[in-house]
């Protein structure tokens, strides 16, 4: 089922999963010089990751956290609150 999350605290539409202890991947697309700091910075492509644990979930722009735990207490949470497309 497709998710509409919608923030009580700010109306944001953005819900993530957030993890620890995960590797991450960033493909490599652009390298600048920057002299003045005298370091070279990156841009990234595409990110993934494997491994890790969920910690927590939270709205990505203000961390309202939706009080679940586990992925079936967000999926009644999302239910129970109109948040999931039917
Ligand atoms: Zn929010």
């Amino acid at each position: 089922m497709k998710v509409k999350f919608i923030c009580p605290e700010c109306q944001s539409n953005t819900l993530e999963e957030v993890m620890s202890d995960v590797f991450g991947y960033a493909t490599i697309t652009d390298i600048d010089n920057d002299k003045t700091l005298n370091d070279a910075y990156l841009d990234y492509g595409i990110v993934t990751h494997e491994g890790g644990s969920v910690n927590y979930y939270a709205c990505a722009h203000c961390n309202f956290e939706p009080p679940v735990s586990s992925p079936q207490e967000l999926y009644n949470w999302l239910k129970e609150n109109n948040m999931l497309e039917k």
